[in-house]
């Protein structure tokens, strides 16, 4: 099967999974570039704050305030705790110590000298060199160093390094100074040297303690590179899943929209065929049924139309093959009989001309209906006198009531003026009364009233005939429609009379309509628009 990329399907499908796509390149590259770095300053400043609250705590224990033992045991008890929750090395120490089993263990440090020999076994070379850093920290007057050591010579991987001064003897005889600046009193130091591994056993400051102690704090990335590679794994699995999960969702959501789409168009391609039996049927989204809904009205008018053309045609057809009989079947008599008979021969010549203009006049009718529709002939307008052209019209009818026994009553009230091409007022006029005629009941009688009322002009033209029904009312102004009860009209009517008014009055935007009661006769009024006459009318 040939893929088709511009169906409404694919695109769907297509977007919907690059959109996701797109979102999860966004989430993996937050990822890569934030996660990390959340978790490098989670850890630094997780080790500033451990070794601020270190320092404090070791600086407590110096001074000599309290009981000393008490004190060193809050530190190692903070320093235990940085271990077990945080993971972090804490090791208290002087520069000159080194880790070397051969030398003494300063007094002050921590941790004891067993731990303190594997520390430096571990990590020698990270806290010598965070010692370094702290040094020329000092002299820029930093209050700590805090960074990451990746050399490839230690075998602990990289890990993040904090180091600072924890206490300092300026000067022997007057105290020390911590590394936050702060004086120690003269005598804390020589009142808590407790061996820092053993019991605190108030020995007195030995030449070793005037040197710098260093803190120096270590936590591994050890943890966090493998929680990183862990969290990306998972983000790896859940990528895949979610790209799956979309796809199945946008093909779910592409074939809801798609397929009543494809069903519809197949119904509408067996209607382009005539078929007018197929149904619209839709269901799903409120769109797609409001449309399968218009395509079955659509369906329906269609049908409509295509019924009443066919009506049409066959009734045309009749009314243009019953002249064309008559012309035809007079044409052989004056050949054949009455040719020499002038009287006789006129008589037949007549009904030949007569029949001949009603094929015009519905051969007119037809082409008028198709120009006004088409809206090619719009109107012309010019101020006319409608009292006037009414009067004009009624004119036209007035041998052939005269001659029927019909009577048409008219009461026009004079010069009135309205905007109209004249021509196709003329038409409405005359189909109207036509009609009238055509429909009025025995009494023959039609009312003709032009009038102003309410700042309008109002022609009404008044049958006495059978009316029309309600429902009837709004179709007879339909293309093609025509009574199907057949009846002797008076006046050559086309079925399309009603049409051509229709379709011309609301060319001009006047206001029609028809009031009718069953078996009371109808009224077809009009309202034109008032306008000052014309002088040279
Ligand atoms: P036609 O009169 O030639 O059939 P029209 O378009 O003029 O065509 O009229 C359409 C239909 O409207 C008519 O067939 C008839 O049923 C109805 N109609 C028109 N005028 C009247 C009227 N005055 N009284 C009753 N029915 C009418």
């Amino acid at each position: 099967m040939k893929l088709n990329f511009h169906k409404l399907r694919y695109n769907i499908w297509m977007y919907f999974i690059l959109f996701t796509l797109g979102i999860m390149c966004i989430v993996w590259f937050m990822q890569m570039i934030f996660t990390e770095r959340y978790f490098l300053e989670n850890t630094r400043a997780n080790l500033v704050s451990t070794g601020k609250e270190l320092a404090a705590s070791y600086d407590n224990y110096r001074s000599g305030e309290g009981d000393s033992e008490e004190m060193f045991s809050a530190f190692r008890d903070r320093a235990v705790r940085a271990k077990e929750i945080d993971n972090i090395i804490v090791v208290v120490t002087t520069k000159d110590y080194n880790g070397e089993s051969a030398k003494p263990l300063p007094e002050h440090c921590y941790p004891a000298e067993e731990a303190m020999l594997q520390y430096y076994g571990e990590y020698g070379n990270i806290i010598n060199k965070a010692i370094s850093h702290c040094e020329m920290l000092l002299s820029d007057e930093e209050e700590y160093y805090c960074g990451l050591d990746t050399s490839e010579e230690n075998d602990t991987g990289e890990v993040y390094v904090y180091s600072a001064v924890i206490y300092q003897n300026t000067d022997e005889s007057a105290g020390g100074t911590d590394s936050s600046g702060e004086s120690a009193p003269a005598d804390s130091a020589a009142s808590s040297v407790p061996d820092a591994q053993a019991e605190p056993d108030g020995q007195a400051e030995t030449d070793a303690q005037a040197e710098p102690v260093y803190v120096v704090l270590i936590s591994s990335l050890e943890n966090i590179n493998s929680m990183l590679a862990a969290t990306q794994k998972q983000l790896g699995i859940i990528t895949l899943v979610i790209i799956v999960i979309a796809f199945f969702i946008s093909m779910l959501i592409a074939s809801s929209l798609s397929n009543p789409l494809v069903v519809m168009t197949d119904a509408a391609k067996r209607l382009a065929r005539g078929d007018f039996t197929v149904e619209f049927t839709a269901s799903g989204y409120s769109e797609i049924r409001e449309l399968s809904d218009t395509l079955n009205r659509m369906k329906e008018d269609l049908q409509k139309t295509n019924t009443l053309q066919r009506e049409l045609l066959a009734n045309v057809t009749h009314d243009l093959k019953t002249p064309l009989t008559m012309v035809k079947a007079y044409a052989e008599m004056i050949k054949d009989i009455s040719g020499d008979n002038k009287e006789k021969r006129d008589k037949h010549a007549q009904v030949i001309i007569d029949e001949a203009d009603r094929l015009t006049v519905l051969v007119n009718d037809i082409l008028n209906l198709s120009k006004v529709q088409a809206n090619v002939d719009l109107p012309a307008t010019e101020t006319v006198n409608l009292s006037l052209l009414t009067a004009k019209v009624l004119d036209h009818f007035s041998s052939f009531s005269e001659k029927n026994g019909y009577t048409i009553h008219s009461e026009i009230t004079p010069d009135l003026f309205t905007e109209c091409d004249p021509q196709k007022i003329e038409q409405v006029i005359y189909n109207l009364v036509g009609n009238a005629i055509n429909y009025t009941g025995d009494d023959k009688t039609v009312n003709v009233l032009l009038s102003l009322q309410d700042g309008k002009i109002l022609l009404e033209v008044i049958d006495s005939g059978k009316g029309i029904d309600e429902e009837k009312i709004e179709t007879i102004w339909q293309k093609y429609y025509r009574a199907s009860e057949t009846h002797k009209r008076p006046v050559k009517g086309t079925g399309l009379g009603l049409s051509i008014v229709k379709a011309i009055l609301d060319a001009h935007g006047f206001r029609y309509g028809i009031i009718s009661k069953k078996d009371e006769g109808s009224n077809f009024f009009v309202e034109f628009t008032p306008c000052a006459g014309d002088e040279n009318e």
